[in-house]
């Protein structure tokens, strides 16, 4: 008997997942399938705010088990670090990490799936650990709730983006220089919290200023959703101040930005530059900051059995996990090409990233923003009402319920419902 090629997957979130199950969909049991994790759930971070600003933990609501998920589709799941890649000789170091002390190991590939995601870089951030907060993860979203409730005084808040350091090596022409690497959150939680400040006594939009490093804030939205998310924000009361370059500092007094404004505030809750891991910059595979290069069908060019997708690949840009999930799926045909069970027609088909994104407004009200713009389509919608709110409770659970698997239909319904239904 001839041995399968094998497939290994470095990370398990949004993209790791995904692209476990799109190759075990397309090329069936002609491969196999490890994937490696340092954790044995996936974290579904696009909740992250509706959880707290709604009263619940993320730690108990977020956490999908990864390990039961990846066995109902026969993928091996490795609990470790991985701390290593030497792709000129297809190796991964990694270090089991569910027990401290063990060695480490390599682990050999046919294929590999680069899905590890990025840092979020708040070390890099002077002063965050005193005077900042995020909601980026269970412990910093905790974290804020409860300066909210016990600690906040009502007085002034800046919430917005560090500048995001994107690399240039192997980029299309198409592809934008983004200023931020992912600016619905900081939108999503200006409005959450807004109606948070409301509900407990404690302010409204006006208490808070919006900022952003680039020209626009959420620039791959689009021009036209942004001038009508501007439009709202201000009836609303929110301030706003664009091109502040980058976060200088975090003080005591308030927030420094790098293009010399300052802000007198009592609260900040910042999103950080999207760093890729240490261990990925310099290989041949990277470019110059650490993402990992690739062509539209997830494939590095000098080394094609190297595919990235999700956050870690230097094409996902605005870092969404919803671009990752259009990648994995592209990963899964190009997998099922190579083991001869996908025509090259159908696995190289062209594809255009789309930005789509549903944001909490607190009161039971979201925005959907679904927009091609930013990678030369002409897609630009947005939608705020109760419906899109229904649909993102309703995506996570069909999420969970389902195992990290969305029919084919789960996405497209979610679109047209927001796009052509008004409530
Ligand atoms: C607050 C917030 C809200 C967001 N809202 C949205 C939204 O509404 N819609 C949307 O599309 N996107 C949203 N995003 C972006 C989205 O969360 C990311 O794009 C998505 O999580 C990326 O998925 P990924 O699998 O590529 O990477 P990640 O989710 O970062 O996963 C990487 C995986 O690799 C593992 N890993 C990393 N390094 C190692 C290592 N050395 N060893 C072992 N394992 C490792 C990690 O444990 C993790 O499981 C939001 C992000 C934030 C912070």
């Amino acid at each position: 008997m001839t041995k399968k090629p094998k497939v290994l997957i470095l990370g398990g979130n949004f993209a790791g997942l995904g692209a476990a199950q799109k190759i075990r969909d397309l090329a069936g049991d002609r491969v196999d399938i490890t994937l490696i994790d340092r954790k044995a759930y996936l974290d579904y971070i696009p909740n992250i705010p509706l959880e707290i600003f709604e009263g619940r933990d993320p730690a108990v609501t977020m956490h999908m088990p990864l390990v039961e998920t990846l066995a109902r589709d026969a993928v091996i799941f490795a609990q470790a670090e991985i701390l290593a890649l030497d792709v000129k000789n297809r190796k991964v170091t990694v270090r089991p990490n569910e027990r401290p002390g063990a060695p480490d190991y390599t682990v050999g590939y046919d294929y590999l799936v680069i899905a590890l995601g990025a840092e979020l870089a708040l070390r890099d951030i002077e002063g965050f650990a005193e005077h900042g907060y995020t909601v980026c993860d269970a412990f910093h979203a905790n974290r804020l709730i409860r300066y909210l409730e016990n600690d906040y005084k009502g007085g002034p808040i800046a919430i917005g983006s560090a500048r995001f350091k994107q690399g240039k090596k192997g980029r299309p022409d198409w592809l934008p220089d983004a200023a931020a690497a992912c600016e619905g959150p900081p939108v999503e939680v200006s409005l959450a919290l807004a109606h948070w400040l409301g509900k407990h006594g404690k302010g409204s939009a006006k208490n808070i200023t919006i900022f952003t490093p680039g020209e626009l804030i959420a620039e791959d939205a689009g021009e036209k959703v942004v001038a009508q998310l501007l439009e709202a924000a201000s009836s609303m009361g929110f301030s706003y101040i664009n091109k502040t370059e980058d976060i200088k500092r975090l003080t005591a007094e308030g927030i420094e930005f790098a293009d010399g404004q300052k802000l007198k505030t009592e609260l900040n809750i910042v999103f950080p530059n999207w760093k890729p891991h240490g261990f990925l910059k310099d290989l041949p595979i990277s470019d110059e900051v650490g993402f990992i290069v690739t062509d539209m069908k997830m494939r590095n060019p000098d080394f094609p059995e190297v595919f990235a997708c999700g956050d870690a690949a230097a094409l996902t840009v605005p870092k969404l996990g919803a671009i990752g999930h259009q990648e994995a799926e592209i990963v899964g045909r190009q997998i099922a090409k190579e083991v001869g069970v996908m025509s090259a027609e159908e696995a190289d088909k062209t594809w255009m990233p789309e930005v789509v994104c549903v944001g909490d407004m607190g009161g039971g009200k979201a925005f959907y923003i679904h927009a091609t713009s930013w990678f030369g389509g002409d897609i630009q919608e947005l939608r705020m009402g109760r419906l899109p709110y229904a649909s993102k409770l309703a995506y996570k659970e069909m999420f969970f319920r389902n195992h990290g698997r969305i029919p084919n239909w789960g996405l497209p319904l979610d679109e047209w419902t927001a796009e052509h239904i008004k409530l």
